[in-house]
């Protein structure tokens, strides 16, 4: 997780705030496709969110993370 520099926008299609967080684009654009969330310049190294996508990303990374627990259970 990286810091983003000022002015940096959020990568997602149509969404036009102020970017808080970095993300490598490898993970980053796995869970984004999952919340059919378009990422604007795929081919970066980087994927910038704001907040409220940070949030969303967040969200569905943990909820990867508990059905990957609760299948190692098995
Ligand atoms: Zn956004």
């Amino acid at each position: 997780m990286g810091r983003v520099k000022k002015g940096e926008l959020c990568s997602i299609k149509g969404c036009r705030n102020r970017a808080v967080k970095s993300i490598s684009s490898v993970k980053a654009l796995n869970v984004l496709s999952k919340l059919n969330l378009d990422v604007v310049d795929k081919g970066g190294r980087r994927v910038y969110l704001c907040e409220l996508h940070y949030k969303m990303f967040k969200k569905a990374t943990k909820k990867d993370r508990l059905i990957e627990k609760w299948w190692k259970r098995l």
